[in-house]
């Protein structure tokens, strides 16, 4: 059988903290706001996970309320998930991704993304898409106060 699920979030973007998307480093003069390292990407990616197996929401597995996850990378909260996926059987097919965010380009940083997202995952890069857009310089995202992403993930069992 195969399955999907969707994912999104967002942060607010404040001085001070490092751009962490999809498990890198960006250079940036801003960065997410967030109880972990508030990694838009590895959330949305995680929820989509999540939501394809039946198995709720990244809050009801990693609450921010909770000090373990304080300031930890959130590539650890998609090998955990990959771990509830394998317990209930579930392969992973493909992931697709949008991540959304005025400035700085995104591009070039794709690979190494697709490296550090796939290791965590235990798949192939290939078996993940990542796309980047700006908000068109409208909203919050536009004047450069929040970064987003929307996910995709499609599993079979
Ligand atoms: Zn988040």
């Amino acid at each position: 059988m195969t399955r999907s699920g969707i994912g999104y979030d967002l942060h607010r973007l404040a001085p001070g903290r490092k751009l962490i998307i999809g498990g890198v480093e960006v250079p940036f003069d801003k960065g997410p706001v967030g109880h972990s390292d508030g990694d838009v990407l590895a959330h949305a990616l995680c929820d989509a996970l999540l939501g394809a197996a039946g198995l709720g929401d990244i809050g009801t597995h990693f609450p921010d309320s909770d000090p373990q996850w304080k300031g930890v990378s959130s590539l650890l909260f998609l090998e955990q998930t990959r771990k509830f996926l394998d317990a209930k059987h579930f392969n992973i097919i493909h992931l697709d991704a949008i991540v959304i965010l005025e400035r700085p380009k995104l591009g070039p940083h794709f690979p190494a993304m697709r490296q550090a997202l796939a290791l965590s995952l235990g798949v192939s890069p290939d078996q993940i898409s990542l796309k980047a857009k700006t908000n068109e310089g409208t909203g919050e995202i536009g004047r450069g106060e929040a970064i987003a992403a929307h996910t995709i993930a499609t599993l079979e069992s």
